[in-house]
């Protein structure tokens, strides 16, 4: 049976002062109109960690009104909430212990809730709590009005390149955010990128994702056409894993596939360990979206080949473009939506 993993039965998230489910005057819970959630500011002050878990309220699905189904998962389904004080709309994520126990990926449920719920930034999907009954799970979180990313890109085929290089920014800062937390996603892919109100890009589903304090590990995990060279060939991964698969989620926003597709997963693992990577004629992308996956630079005097100079496509994982530098970026400095660069 699946554990609790803290003493009350609903653990606020904590780390996040805007993201608390309390009991209070107004239930601690604001919205504005973005939909974005606020504590009043009579508990702001309590919420600064997990230790105020205790003196919550336990939270039970009779504190939810449920609304519309927003889709089904592999473990149970995900519902429009709204939290009856305060009136707070949420999507709620029903899971059922018993399928959890029986795909044995408890462990993995409790990993993906202690790293969610201690991360805080506009392009990652809050948890905002959670709470359990004798059959079910439940997860509070954020509400990503516009749904998943990859209906909207399998509906244009592909994106143009404003919207591909908004995207990859603010993903980008995103997975800056995991990495100065010592947390990996290792999952990136289309289908694990919901849509805010206005469009924004909210990266959830961190399922596959991991503390990495020894930043190290040998795991083979994620999504195979996501994989990195490292991750197919066994060999220890650091978050790098992660800049990889923005160069193959830039391939697949512009191009409408991702780029080490094949007939079969082992000619696929063949691709992505020789870095088998081909730009096709259509659609058009610039010379500058393509360098920004990865660029092949002129045989220097003296030297006979081609060579390509890092950027994110590249096997050696410590040659990868550094996330800070993906907003410095010719390509996305030219691209990316102005409110997203600062309006320069
Ligand atoms: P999941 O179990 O996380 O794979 O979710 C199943 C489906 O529910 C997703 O593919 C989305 O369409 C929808 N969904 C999940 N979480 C949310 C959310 N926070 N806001 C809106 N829709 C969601």
């Amino acid at each position: 049976m699946l554990q609790p993993l803290k003493s009350s039965n609903l653990v606020n998230t904590g780390a996040q002062a805007t993201a608390k489910l309390s009991q209070g005057e107004h239930n601690g819970l604001q919205q504005d109109e973005r939909g974005t959630f606020k504590a009043s500011n009579a508990d702001a002050g309590q919420n600064t960690g997990n230790s105020t878990a205790s003196t919550s309220r336990r939270w039970t699905l009779d504190d939810f009104e449920i609304g519309k189904a927003l889709g089904k998962g592999k473990f149970g389904n995900v519902y429009l909430a709204r939290e009856r004080q305060s009136k707070f709309v949420v999507a709620l994520k029903v899971l059922f212990k018993s399928q959890l126990q029986d795909s044995n990926v408890e462990q993995q449920i409790r990993r993906e809730i202690e790293i969610q719920a201690h991360l805080c930034h506009p392009n990652i999907l809050q948890l905002y709590g959670y709470f359990y009954d004798k059959d079910k799970l439940y997860m509070v979180l954020e509400y990503a009005a516009r749904g998943e990313l990859y209906k909207e890109l399998v509906c244009c085929t592909h994106f143009g390149e404003s919207r591909s290089a908004s995207y990859i920014l603010s993903l980008a800062r995103a997975l800056q955010y995991c990495h100065s937390h010592n947390v990996i996603h290792r999952d990136i892919k289309p289908e694990n990128l919901l849509l805010g109100l206005d469009g924004e890009l909210k990266l959830a589903d961190f399922g596959w994702s991991v503390h990495a304090p020894s930043n190290r590990r040998r795991t083979m995990c994620g999504t195979l056409d996501y994989l990195s060279p490292e991750m197919v060939e066994h060999k220890i991964h650091t978050s790098a894993v992660d800049n990889w698969c923005l160069g193959v989620l830039t391939y697949e926003f512009l191009f409408g596939g991702p780029p080490f597709e094949a007939p079969d997963h082992y000619d696929t693992y063949k691709r992505i360990s020789k870095v088998d990577l081909r730009f096709p004629d259509s659609p058009e992308v610039s010379p500058e979206a393509k360098a920004f996956i990865r660029k092949v630079c002129e045989a220097p005097a003296g030297r006979c080949d081609p060579y390509i100079s890092a950027l994110l496509l590249i096997k050696d994982a410590s040659q990868r473009l550094p996330l800070t530098e993906v907003e410095n970026d010719p390509w996305i400095r030219a691209h990316a939506d102005p409110k997203l660069l600062g309006g320069q």
